[in-house]
């Protein structure tokens, strides 16, 4: 049994039915207010039309290259696209240096033409001329499918010189200067429109891509009838576009604050965009980690951890050493240890606090910190996907989803249904399936789909 100290310290991550039909309202009321031309500028949600009107058949063809800029690392692919839904990547991945990370934006970009360089290079296909999809995981205003104006950085990435330019140009004039390669770049796209895309390509009923990786964001199919901001001649010719929600900055207008607790507002304060992306500091990779140390630093403090050790003060100042010490891959790796041995859990307390015992009751709190931590934002991200499902008029609908936090958590798939069953209209039917490399095979289809229509 749990005792009443861990309960009572959790409460304020657990979403009572009544905030979540709260969060879920005042979440509808923000995408719509993000669609529309006149409470667009006020938004908190930007809902970006993506210019990408055609989900893809199945049947499309070809080589195609793609980057993939804007997680952990950063990746060059080579898609085949061999009809029949059937495609096949190879890819390469690069690391990005922190201090590129902040650097100048030249020199990111420059960064990423070298690695492109160096890959067409080892792949015999310098002079192939092949067609590009650069997926660009940061919120962009489109401009046209090849025009990206970065609205802002996210993430941890900050590099001067690229906010309020359009990032196409900047890959563009970076292949340029380096002058030995030959390659087209004909669409720039969120990972989520390359989610929803690559999960459309297997599934003709998705209608919705999500990431829950690093950031946390989402896009979904929209009427051009709601969508203001699209350009009137594009109204004219199409019945629907991808709108990229840009879901992760929801909450900056307050909104959250209802449910934001103490360690949100820490976690916050200590970011390096602070006031910005509140959303997505409850539920994405970059941040559940840092929230869960924040609660055990105060566990310990208040003694409802390792209770009776005399070094309980080296332990919090093991957790204060920095605000990465605690990965959110350890989240994945608690909640799916077994019970009552808990040797994952062990392990990672060995690791960070050089205890080597912990007691069976230690290992049940941070398991249950952990689950209080990763459920609510799991309840989040379902309260996000029910607003955007409902507002589509299909009574069938997939979600495409992708991201290290879903993919690697063993239950947050289970924790966003139990969510989406109390939020989903009734007359529809959903469900969710895994992307296979959306960032890649994405792209390959955007750049496919967006060469028919040229
Ligand atoms: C970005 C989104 C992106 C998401 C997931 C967020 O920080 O604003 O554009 O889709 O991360 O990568
Ligand atoms: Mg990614």
């Amino acid at each position: 049994m749990l005792d009443v100290e861990v309960r009572e310290l959790m409460q304020a991550f657990v979403l009572s039915d009544y905030q979540v039909q709260e969060v879920y309202s005042r979440f509808c009321a923000e995408i719509a207010k993000g669609l529309k031309k006149s409470t667009h500028v006020q938004a908190n949600t930007k809902c970006f039309p993506t210019y990408v009107q055609d989900l893809p058949t199945g049947d499309e063809m070809g080589k195609y290259l793609a980057l993939d800029l804007g997680g952990t690392n950063f990746r060059v692919l080579l898609v085949s696209l061999k009809g029949h839904h059937d495609a096949t990547v190879e890819s390469q991945i690069y690391a990005v240096p922190k201090d590129l990370m902040v650097g100048p934006g030249v020199e990111l970009f420059d960064h990423i033409a070298e690695c492109l360089a160096r890959f067409v290079e080892k792949h015999d296909m310098r002079n192939s001329h092949l067609p590009l999809g650069f997926t660009f995981s940061f919120p962009c205003e489109q401009i046209g499918l090849k025009e990206a104006i970065l609205v802002r950085w996210t993430k941890g990435f900050g590099c001067p010189g690229v906010e309020g330019e359009d990032v196409g140009r900047l890959l563009h004039e970076a292949i340029q200067r380096r002058g030995d390669v030959e390659i087209a770049v004909v669409a720039i796209l969120n990972d989520t429109t390359g989610t929803l895309m690559s999960c459309a390509h297997r599934n003709a009923d998705c209608r919705v891509g999500v990431i829950v990786g690093t950031g946390c964001n989402a896009c979904y199919v929209e009427d051009v009838a709601n969508v203001d901001l699209l350009h009137p001649d594009f109204k004219r010719t199409q019945r629907q576009v991808l709108v990229n929600a840009e879901w992760g900055a929801f909450g900056e207008s307050g909104q959250l604050d209802f449910v934001r607790t103490e360690y949100d507002r820490e976690v916050d304060d200590t970011s390096i965009n602070k006031s910005e992306q509140l959303f997505e500091k409850m539920t994405s990779g970059m941040y559940l980690g840092r929230l869960v140390r924040l609660v055990l630093i105060r566990a310990i403090q208040r003694k409802v951890l390792f209770k009776l050790s005399n070094r309980r003060e080296h332990f919090a100042t093991a957790m204060q050493k920095n605000v990465d010490v605690f990965e959110t891959r350890y989240i994945s790796e608690i909640e799916s240890d077994s019970f009552p041995e808990f040797p994952k859990t062990r392990s990672i307390i060995t690791e960070l606090f050089g205890l080597e015992k912990a007691s069976v009751e230690d290992c049940q709190k941070i398991r249950y910190i952990c689950e209080c931590v990763s459920k609510r934002a799991a309840s989040l991200v379902g309260i996000g996907v029910s607003g955007l499902i409902n507002r589509i008029s299909n009574r069938r609908i997939v979600v495409g989803m992708d991201g290290s936090v879903y993919r690697y958590h063993p239950k947050f798939d289970a924790y966003m249904r139990n969510t989406m069953h109390k939020l989903v209209k009734s007359d529809k039917e959903f469900d969710i399936m895994l992307s296979e490399d959306g960032s890649g095979r994405g792209a390959a289809l955007v750049a496919a789909v967006a060469s028919k229509t040229i």
